[in-house]
């Protein structure tokens, strides 16, 4: 949660473009990138943003100029990060239920592949062999702020398994493709250190010299977490990185070569960068309830709605009001469009500008036309 967004500032910014609007504050969001690229004491990190987070094409162009490498999960995003000037050798397409057709197309754009599924495999394989490509592997940790984005463990769709290198061995040999890299994401919002480094652990057993002798990187997946509410702690992640790097010093001692780490943070750039500035339109009050009723909605910004998230709020206009307990909603025809319910904020009236804070990822682009 970020508050150097001045309100001055924030209240002047809605003031000339309307409101609803999302305000970034670039400084921040490349002081967390050199943060990630820093964090881990290993001379060879690469970051790849995970645009999913955020696309908008201004955040990917500071990325970009910074040094960042994407992570791109459609032919969309990867086309659009090329427009932003990344070069294919630059993105990791990590599609998933992949269509022939979004195979071919990705493949004419030159990006590398990140397959994690056996039929897939074959299909590449036979359609470009003898080609270089990354795999994702279950990390076989189940780890994430929330169930829905959990993307390891028995249950999860993502990832081979170990048991399944035989197989991959079979079809990589087959076809002469090269594997340079193996990849694992274990979820977004991920606190706990020590699922990070299991998971991490999880990888590096996999990957040995004999069945992977091409390797060039192992990529950690994304998940670093951001705190949300007030007073949250934040993780403490040089700690976590100096582990990391002396696993992975070792790991690459036993394969006998120095490979790049690379870590794939999405959240972590942009959320705290972003602030949803949304206008109150009525105050109405109910028998049980105080609304304060906005012109945004869950079509800006759906993570309250879908995870059950808690976004901070600052009434801009009226930050020394008296404490009141609101519902914040959106003006959808739906019960559920609520940014926040039963929340303490300095008294709201209509007119008032809000700020909803950490809407810098995975709020502009999950939201919709709804
Ligand atoms: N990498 C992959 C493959 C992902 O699916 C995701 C998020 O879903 C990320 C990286 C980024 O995760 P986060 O934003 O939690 O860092």
């Amino acid at each position: 949660m970020d508050v150097r967004l001045n309100r001055e500032l924030l209240l002047e910014a809605a003031r000339s473009f309307g409101t609803p609007l999302f305000v970034y504050d670039q400084d921040l969001i490349l002081e967390r990138y050199r943060e990630v690229l820093t964090f881990t004491p290993w001379p060879k990190v690469k970051i790849l943003y995970a645009m999913k987070a955020n696309y908008n094409p201004e955040i990917l162009r500071l990325l970009q100029n910074a040094g960042a490498g994407i992570d791109a999960v459609s032919t969309a995003e990867a086309i659009l990060a090329l427009k932003c000037g990344f070069s294919a050798e630059q993105i990791l397409f990590t599609a998933n239920n992949l269509t022939e057709r979004e195979m071919r197309l990705a493949y004419a754009l030159g990006v590398l592949f990140n397959l994690d599924e056996i039929a897939t495999l074959r299909r590449f394989g036979e359609i470009f062999p003898e080609s270089d490509l990354c795999l994702r592997f279950n990390p076989e940790v189940v780890a994430g702020e929330n169930a829905k984005v959990q993307t390891g463990g028995e249950f999860s769709k993502f990832g081979l398994l170990s048991e399944q290198i035989s197989e991959v061995r079979e079809v990589t040999a087959r076809h002469g493709l090269r594997v340079v890299g193996l990849h694992i994401h274990t979820g977004s919002g991920i606190k706990e250190k020590s699922k990070f480094l299991l998971a991490l652990d999880n990888l590096l057993k996999v990957a040995d010299r004999a069945t992977f002798p091409d390797l060039r990187f192992i990529d950690c997946g994304g998940g670093l977490a951001v705190p949300y509410r007030p007073g949250e702690e934040r993780v403490d992640y040089p700690v976590l990185g100096k582990e990391i790097a002396a696993r992975f010093a070792a790991f690459c001692n036993r394969y006998g070569r120095d490979l790049d780490l690379l870590f794939e943070p999405g959240k972590y750039l942009t959320a705290e960068a972003g602030s949803l500035l949304v206008q109150v339109v009525t105050v109405k009050r109910t028998r049980r309830k105080t609304f304060a009723g906005t012109d945004s909605g869950f079509p800006h910004l759906i993570r309250p709605v879908l995870y059950g998230a808690y976004h901070h709020i600052v009434n801009l206009s009226n930050p020394d009001g008296d404490l009141q307990s609101y519902d914040v909603c959106g003006n959808i025809c739906e019960s559920g469009d609520l940014f926040a319910s039963d929340r303490l904020l300095p008294e709201i009236r209509p007119g008032d500008i809000l700020q909803i804070q950490n809407a810098g990822a995975y709020c502009y682009s999950m939201g919709g036309l709804y």
